[in-house]
């Protein structure tokens, strides 16, 4: 019986490169429901070549035009999101969204008890502990598609509980690694959506250039491996050929390799436990020659500091945290915001939202939305 599979996010980068594994996996998987934001045409491209009867589409006006095009059904908005998720019959969700609208996405599986393969690290950040403390209570599973989450949740399969004694996510630094701030001021939004090794869609490549990638990562590793802070540790790797390393009470340091390529976690997390052939060249060490480490420079990347604060502050820190990062990368990338204004506007909206214990979702959206107030005016009262 092949994995019907529902696939949030499938025009994205995430969501094209999970088609390419469904489409190498000999029926095994089966693609049953894709979504997307507003790109219907492309969004029902992939419906027609696939033959999925159902899509969801967030824009209203995007979906409209969509069921004058397409002979299957198109939900549309939230509650489309939901019912694509609940009236599937799947086994597994993808969910390839970007920011905090990934969120309904995720608790509409996990609620349904469905296993998730989760790219959409936001989720987690700013669902936290409620986000786990679902998946516990439905039995659901959430299988990282990070790649640095993919490596440790691998890694950690084989270890008894207590032996880890710390985890080391890399970070390829980003396209500005070695720069001091002087030199970050003038850095333009094509300079900072040029990654080294990794081609990811636009908002995690600015993340990845500020460190907040990495800073959410951690706060995604907190809550998907319930490890503390104090034992997450970040070391700046510029080859992204080492994915993530644990360290272990005998003394023991394990780490994941291999060449940058997403489509290996993507494919771990759709074909989990079992393993498949994906067409990635063997690792050669030969004439990679040598791999360096340095520590992250988080006096000039404040970004991946600012993440740690509000993850240890808890409550609803990171929920402002990346809601104030998603307004004000949006900013950036349309010219209303310098790089370096992006960590300022973030700083200065945790400094007037103190953070709120978190009780139920719905206190997560209004936080989410108090958050993006604050974000929006701070950065129209920057000058660029
Ligand atoms: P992209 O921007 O390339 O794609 C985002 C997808 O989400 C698109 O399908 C987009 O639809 C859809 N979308 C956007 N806004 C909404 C919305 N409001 N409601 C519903 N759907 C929406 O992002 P990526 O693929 O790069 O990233 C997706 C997630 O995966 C992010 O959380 C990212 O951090 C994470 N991730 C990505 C990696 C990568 O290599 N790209 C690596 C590790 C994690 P539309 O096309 O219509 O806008």
């Amino acid at each position: 019986m092949p994995r019907r599979v529902v696939i949030l996010g499938s025009t994205g980068s995430i969501g094209v490169q999970a088609l390419d594994v469904v489409d190498r996996s000999d029926g095994e998987l089966r693609v049953v429901g894709l979504s997307a934001g507003g790109s219907w045409e492309r969004l029902l491209e992939q419906a027609e070549r696939l033959g999925v009867r159902r899509v969801a589409l967030a824009d209203a006006g995007a979906a409209a035009r969509a069921r004058e095009a397409f002979d299957g059904e198109v939900l549309s908005g939230p509650d489309g999101l939901v019912s694509l998720i609940a009236e599937s019959d799947c086994d597994l969700v993808l969910n390839a969204i970007v920011g905090s609208a990934g969120l309904m996405g995720t608790v509409a599986a996990l609620g349904e008890g469905i296993d998730l393969a989760l790219a959409n690290k936001e989720s987690l950040v700013v669902g936290g502990d409620l986000v786990t403390q679902l998946a516990q209570a439905t039995g659901a599973s959430i299988i990282p598609v990070d790649s640095e989450h993919s490596a440790l949740h691998q890694l950690l399969a084989a270890e008894r509980p207590g032996a880890l004694q710390r985890m080391i996510l890399t970070a390829s630094g980003g396209p500005f690694r070695g720069r001091d701030a002087s030199r970050l001021r003038e850095v333009t939004v094509e300079q900072a959506l040029a990654h080294p090794t990794w081609s990811m869609g636009g908002k995690i490549t600015i993340d990845s250039a500020t460190l907040m990638n990495k800073g959410l990562e951690v706060i995604e590793a907190h809550h998907l491996f319930g490890v503390p802070y104090s034992e997450i540790d970040v070391v700046v790797h510029p080859q992204s050929i080492v994915h993530s390393l644990i360290q272990l009470c005998d003394g023991a340091t394990l780490a994941h390799l291999g060449y940058p390529d997403m489509r290996v976690p993507i494919s771990y997390a759709l074909h989990h436990p079992d393993r498949v052939d994906v067409p990635v060249a063997p690792l050669d060490l030969v004439s990679l020659g040598s791999l360096t480490f340095e520590a992250p420079d988080e006096g000039t990347f404040a970004c991946l500091r600012l993440a740690r604060e509000a993850g240890l502050a808890g409550g609803t820190a990171p929920c402002t945290l990346n809601a104030a990062n998603e307004v004000a990368v949006h900013a950036f990338l349309n010219g209303r915001l310098t790089f370096l204004q992006i960590a300022e506007v973030i700083e200065r909206t945790l400094e007037r939202l103190e953070p709120a214990s978190v009780h139920s979702f719905d206190s997560l959206a209004d936080a989410d939305a108090r958050a993006r107030r604050v974000a929006a005016e701070l950065a129209g009262s920057l000058r660029v």
